[in-house]
């Protein structure tokens, strides 16, 4: 087998690991760099009802604009900011600025319009991340209403007791509260049950060959009626195709997020997207339910 992959059969054993580690101290340097610079930016893609009641919120998505990090996804930096300690600058700028971007939708006369961040494990298990977020929506004179927070489901799941501790706190805050990539990891349905969570984030690999996969569709339609028999809404993560929109709608999944509907895009354009009249006329109202 070596002799068949030719010149590479002759390196070091653990180059591909010394790889990794050179591309890891690489985005590390680049973290540093784009928080001093700070070329750091929110993307926003909105989320939408499947039944047309227009656009509910929107998620905001970190990028590193003209930076060293430019082109890559925070799915890769993200983690090396969890490793070298950098995801709190990190995290906290991107609570900050979600708060600072929906100040500024507010004032612009948008109708409510919620931020939903991602909120790393690392920040979470501090303890004082409700703090933080009063904090944060308070430095901008917002309620809780126009923030929520998406976190994985071993975030969630795991410690459940002090998980739970928190999260009643940011949902005393009118926080909303969703657990993303929902699926993919495991879940108690006790602690669904007895969590304040508001929504499911069905994983986008779960979406990606509807409607065809049989199998798919199957576990797509028992999130849906187990999020329904639990008091939980559904959101379809990486909707790309109006079939798979179509199918969602008719199995009673609530709302949805893709390519579709919109990819994530700067502040500017995302308030341009959104300005189209049928987009408008969609909008919810405040305390309209969601
Ligand atoms: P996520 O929270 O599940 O975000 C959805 C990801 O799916 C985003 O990737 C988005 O651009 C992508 N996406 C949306 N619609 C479609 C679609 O129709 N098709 C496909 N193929 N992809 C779609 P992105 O922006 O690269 O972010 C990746 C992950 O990085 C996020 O996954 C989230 O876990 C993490 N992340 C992003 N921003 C932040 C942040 O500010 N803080 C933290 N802690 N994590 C973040
Ligand atoms: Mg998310
Ligand atoms: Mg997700
Ligand atoms: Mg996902």
């Amino acid at each position: 087998a070596a002799k068949g992959r030719g010149r590479n059969a002759y390196q070091p054993y653990n180059r591909g690991l010394s790889e990794r580690a050179e591309r890891r101290n690489a985005v590390e340097r680049a973290l540093r760099a784009a928080l001093d610079a700070g070329s750091f930016e929110l993307h926003f893609q909105p989320q939408a009802w499947l039944d047309g009641r227009g656009v509910v919120r929107a998620e905001a998505l970190l990028r590193d604009r003209g930076g060293l990090l430019a082109g890559l996804s925070p799915a890769e930096f993200i983690p090396v900011a969890e490793e070298c300690g950098l995801i709190e600058p990190l995290g906290e700028w991107v609570l900050a600025e979600a708060c600072r971007q929906a100040r500024a939708w507010a004032d612009s006369g948008l109708p409510l319009l919620p931020i939903a961040i991602n909120l790393s494990p690392v920040q979470f298990r501090r303890g004082d991340i409700a703090e933080r977020v009063a904090q944060a929506l308070a430095k901008v004179g917002l309620g809780g209403e126009w923030l929520e927070i998406e976190m994985t489901e071993s975030l969630v799941m795991r410690d459940i007791d002090s998980t739970a501790h928190t999260l009643h706190q940011l949902k005393a805050l009118g926080v909303r509260l969703a657990i993303d990539d929902f699926g993919t990891s495991y879940s108690s349905l006790s602690s669904l049950r007895h969590l304040p969570l508001d929504r499911l984030k069905i994983d986008r690999s779960f979406v990606r060959a509807l409607p065809g996969a049989a199998a798919d569709a199957g576990l797509v339609q028992a999130i849906v009626d187990m999020a329904r028999a639990l008091g939980l809404q559904t959101v379809a993560e990486g909707v790309e195709t109006r079939e798979q929109h179509d199918f969602l709608r008719a199995i009673g999944c609530n709302q949805y997020q893709g390519y579709w509907l919109a990819p994530p895009c700067d502040a500017t354009a995302f308030a341009r997207w959104l300005d189209r009249p049928a987009k408008i006329t969609h909008l919810v109202v405040p305390g309209g339910s969601r």
